[in-house]
């Protein structure tokens, strides 16, 4: 079949097996190595394995034991985030942790080590898992956790799938009080006043994310949002979901467009500002409302470009990366900024890191674009940052090594039965 990652960039042919609880010594009779594949809602190249095997694991979808009084919930690795939220937010029970779309694995969630807006309160993903189940192409099963095998437990938490195929993992859920959250909607006009703003909601607002407008004369301005938990109770109408129904020959998202979705954005967004009442889906997964919203990038696909930048130089080197930006001729819409807290994450080669982070989107425009995300890296090279495997296709292996210091130690865990169009194009030497 031929097999995609969310940006659209390739369609290549892959054998595609289809793991069930009964089926998954299949992994070891695999002739061509094999990697896992949750929902592909990796951007870049971390889930794909052009000319060989993908395991699909959408079938590995049960429940296996839930402890009402602990909140610790053990599921096979292909249940989805927004199978958990549905079951267990009624049970007064939430993921502590969650991307942007629920269309994603836990398998898939543990294997990128997934951050969302609460970073600087509840780290990533791996913080929440209690122990994971591990299966080798070799057939070994390793039962790990931070009390037993903790090294495989580190090396298969942000471990893209190099490990082996997790089966079944524990996680610890948080306890809340229904699905409604309060958020505020902050106007700001430069990104000494992101800066200001995250410094001043960190303490008394658990989830902070901001968009952010890197193209028009205002570059730099954006719109600020914050949320808590809330024990606000009203009944919730679920919005009917939109579909882009196919995909066009060319990228909705131009230079032309552009400048005008950024200020109907910020100046819809800016109307709202004040506090309300919204319930955990619009809050959390905003964009999961449009289905198959990727295609509106057209038939070349788009890349998304996301790094962290360490504190001390996050001024500086988002200016300049805006600049960069607002220089070329591509343009980013969905642009993200975000700080992350003070913590390193558990996963040897995990992307979350103390500092800002910046996510892009960019309409796939050939040699223009790479040119651009080249000069992006040069950016996040000098300040010691780092590029989001989950997000990427074409950075340098200089970057990659400098950007995940433990990869020598991490590839002493690699299965040598599996393989990634990633792991071929950044870890191996030939
Ligand atoms: C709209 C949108 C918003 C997003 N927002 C965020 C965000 O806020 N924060 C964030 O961190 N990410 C975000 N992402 C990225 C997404 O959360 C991750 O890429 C996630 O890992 C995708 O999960 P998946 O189930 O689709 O896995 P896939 O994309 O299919 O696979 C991802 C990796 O996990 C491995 N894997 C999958 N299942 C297993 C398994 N059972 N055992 C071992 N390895 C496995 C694969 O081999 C691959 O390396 C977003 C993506 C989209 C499309």
């Amino acid at each position: 079949m031929k097999m995609s990652s969310w940006g659209r960039l390739s369609a290549e042919e892959h054998r595609v097996l289809t793991l069930s609880r009964d089926r998954l010594n299949a992994i070891s009779s695999s002739q061509k190595p094999g990697l896992a594949y949750g929902m592909g809602r990796s951007y870049g190249d971390v889930c794909l394995n052009p000319g060989n095997t993908l395991w699909d694991t959408h079938q590995l979808d049960h429940f296996i034991e839930f402890d009402a009084k602990t909140g610790m919930l053990s599921c096979e690795a292909g249940v989805l985030l927004g199978e958990i939220q549905k079951i267990m937010i009624p049970r007064g029970w939430m993921l502590p942790v969650s991307p942007g779309t629920q269309f994603v694995t836990l398998g898939g969630a543990i294997a990128n080590d997934i951050h969302g807006k609460n970073h600087h309160r509840f780290g990533s993903f791996g913080d929440h898992v209690f122990s994971l189940s591990l299966l080798r192409t070799d057939g070994q099963i390793i039962e790990c956790s931070l009390d037993k095998n903790s090294n495989w437990f580190s090396a298969t938490i942000g471990g893209v799938g190099l490990t082996g195929l997790i089966t079944q993992a524990c996680i610890q859920l948080r306890p809340v009080s229904g699905p409604w959250f309060q958020s505020e909607s902050i106007a700001y006009s430069s990104l000494k006043d992101f800066f200001q703003l995250a410094d001043d909601s960190e303490r008394d607002w658990e989830y902070t994310v901001s968009w952010v407008d890197c193209y028009s004369k205002h570059k730099g301005r954006g719109i600020f949002v914050r949320g808590n938990q809330s024990d606000h109770d009203s009944p919730y109408v679920f919005p009917k979901k939109l579909h882009v129904p196919f995909t066009p020959p060319i990228s909705l998202i131009n230079r032309f467009s552009l400048p005008l979705f950024n200020a109907l954005y910020y100046h819809r967004l800016a109307k709202k500002r004040g506090l309300e009442f919204i319930d955990y889906e619009p809050f959390l997964y905003p964009l999961d409302n449009i289905l198959e919203w990727n295609r509106i990038y057209g038939t070349h696909g788009f890349f998304q470009y996301q790094c962290v930048i360490p504190r001390a130089q996050g001024l500086e080197s988002i200016t300049e990366m805006l600049n960069q930006i607002s220089a070329s001729t591509e343009g980013s819409f969905l642009s993200v900024l975000k700080t992350f807290g003070q913590r390193d994450a558990l996963g040897m080669i995990s992307f979350p890191k103390p500092g800002v982070t910046l996510a892009l989107d960019f309409p796939n425009k050939g040699s223009s674009t790479l040119k651009l995300l080249t000069r992006l890296d040069s950016i996040v090279q000098a300040a010691q940052g780092r590029i989001y495997l989950a997000k990427d296709t074409r950075m340098s292996k200089a970057l990659f090594m400098q950007g995940y210091p433990r990869l020598g130690e991490f590839l002493k865990y690699k299965d040598p039965g599996i393989s990634s169009a990633l792991s071929r194009r950044l870890m191996e030497t030939e």
